[in-house]
């Protein structure tokens, strides 16, 4: 089912149109290296009408100060619109990210329970009431938006990346301007079509969503532009910096989401089966193309060869293929750069020294040759003083480091520039709660792996990023917090006698 879509893609001001000087830019299906769907490549110009419009539409204020119950009735209505159309978009991710039906389908369903937290939680917001210790002063604190916010999101989690960031912005009451990856435009060009629609409906300013394609020329366009107050941005660690630098000109406000270098630990008093399966679905779902990707086993040493032998085992049989087809477990990795990428990796890890068990090359089956696959790679004996082992992967590359104590497994996992989440695996509650919070992430599991709500936060310790989405900080990023004063009676207080 090829998706049948309109160049005119672009949404500016209210109006879907072409790039201005007409050019585009071709979506493919990492799956079979066809082509899904020319999109339209934003210019600078493009870029920069698309946020005037934003700072219009912010300055006119009907959205900025309508009742957070409007704003939120948008977000259901969005939310509701993304379920009507649950399997075209869990289709749609599939063919434009490889990643399976079933992963797609919770992403939407993700995406839907998103738009309608922040719709609760903005409409109790009240702001607090301060006791000034007089009982001539009120003094309370309110949340007012930003601004014109710039969301620039990765090719991994398309849809629901957008969906982390739009909904808490506008729920707050900023104007947008969005850009997803050029890689994996397609759900999001859905999603902005739906919104628009409630938007319209809801009577909103023209220029309060608007939609940007193309590639990291846009993204740097947004990051410095002066009348950009926000840039929330999720990517990769050297993109991040580069976003960090932009913004410091106009002094913008930065919300980062970057990787991570995640340490999954089994102790030896772990139920070993539980412990086995998530080892798997934490280093390969969507071939690890996963900011969170329990992409390093730290391993107790008296498990060392029975489970690896296991987990070798079970990674040679995971089924590659066609994420539309039932039996795929596994999809491709996004592009043919990418998986040169992570070959790199791997050739730079055994010339390190990696004993490899698992994987290691491309898959031989004549149906998976034009899909960029690699196998699921399982590589032992690294150490910290390896590449591998230190720099975010970002592809279905698990290697195994072992420990023998307590203290040496929190040092060793913390030893990473990194700190975005991670799991610890043991039967001793005292001892799960007790590594838990010695590491240096923002998140952890304790026997699981993966599983996140939107009332909790997420977000990165160390260089993972700065801020948080999800939750009510991920509110708190999109909002200024204003203090105001009223004094009852005023009256003259000659502190100066003259
Ligand atoms: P990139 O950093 O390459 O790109 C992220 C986004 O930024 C894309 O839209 C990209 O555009 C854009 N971009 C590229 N260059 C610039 C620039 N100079 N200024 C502004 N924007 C720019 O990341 P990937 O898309 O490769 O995504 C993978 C990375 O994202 C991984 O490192 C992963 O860990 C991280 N990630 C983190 C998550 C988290 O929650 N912490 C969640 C998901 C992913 P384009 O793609 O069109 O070039």
């Amino acid at each position: 089912m090829p998706p049948s879509l309109d160049p005119a893609c672009l949404l500016i001001d209210g109006a879907w149109t072409p790039a201005e000087d007409g050019r585009q830019r071709a979506v493919v299906n990492p799956f079979d290296s066809s082509t899904l769907a020319a999109v339209a490549e934003a210019s600078e110009a493009d870029t920069d009408r698309a946020v005037r419009a934003a700072r219009s539409a912010f300055d006119e204020g009907s959205w900025a100060r309508a009742p957070s119950a409007h704003r939120a009735g948008v977000l259901t209505a969005t939310a509701d619109a993304l379920q009507s159309q649950r399997e075209q978009l869990a289709r749609l991710e599939t063919l434009d990210t490889g990643k399976t039906l079933a992963e797609s389908r919770m992403d939407v369903d993700d995406a839907t329970a998103v738009l309608r937290y922040y719709a609760a939680l903005v409409t109790s917001d009240a702001g607090r009431t301060i006791d000034t210790g007089r009982p001539d002063a009120i003094s309370r604190v309110v949340h007012e938006p930003v601004g014109v916010c710039a969301l620039i999101t990765p090719w991994n989690y398309p849809l629901l990346q957008i969906v982390w960031k739009l909904a808490p912005a506008l729920a707050a009451g900023n104007t947008v301007v969005a850009k997803p990856s050029e890689v994996t435009p397609l759900t999001t060009i859905r999603l902005f079509r739906l919104l628009q629609a409630e938007l319209e409906q809801a009577g909103a300013p023209g220029g309060t969503a608007n939609l940007v394609l193309g590639g990291g020329a846009v993204g740097a366009a947004l990051a410095r532009h002066p009348a950009v107050d926000l840039v929330s941005f999720t990517g990769g660690l050297a993109t991040g910096r580069s976003v960090m630098r932009a913004a410091a000109d106009t002094v913008k406000k930065v919300a980062l989401e970057l990787g991570g270098k995640n340490p999954n630990i089994v102790f030896a008093d772990a139920d070993l089966d539980a412990a086995l399966d998530f080892a798997l679905t934490a280093a390969f779902l969507h071939s690890g193309q996963v900011c969170s990707a329990g992409s390093r086993l730290l391993l107790h040493r008296s498990l060392h060869a029975d489970f690896t032998a296991e987990l070798a085992r079970r990674a040679d049989l995971i089924r590659l293929g066609d994420g539309l087809d039932k039996g795929t477990e596994t999809g491709p990795l996004v592009s043919a750069e990418h998986r040169r990428k992570v070959e790199d990796h791997i050739a730079g890890a055994l010339a390190a020294g990696a004993v490899l068990r698992a994987g290691g090359s491309r898959p031989t089956e004549p149906e998976l040759q034009a899909g960029f696959f690699p196998r699921p790679t399982v590589l032992d004996g690294c150490h910290p003083g390896m590449a591998v082992i230190r720099e975010e992967v970002f592809g279905p590359v698990l290697t195994v480091e072992l420990f023998d104590d307590e203290d040496e497994v929190v040092a060793l996992a913390n030893d990473t520039p990194y700190g975005l989440a991670g799991a610890v695996w043991t039967q001793d509650t005292g001892r799960g709660e007790r590594v838990a919070s010695r590491l240096r992430l923002g998140t952890v599991w304790i026997n699981d792996y993966h599983p996140y709500v939107p009332q909790a936060e997420w977000g990165g310790f160390k260089q993972s990023g700065t801020g948080r989405e999800l939750g009510p900080s991920g509110l708190r990023e999109y909002q200024e917090s204003k203090h105001i004063w009223r004094t009852i009676t005023p009256a003259a207080q000659h502190w100066f006698g003259g």
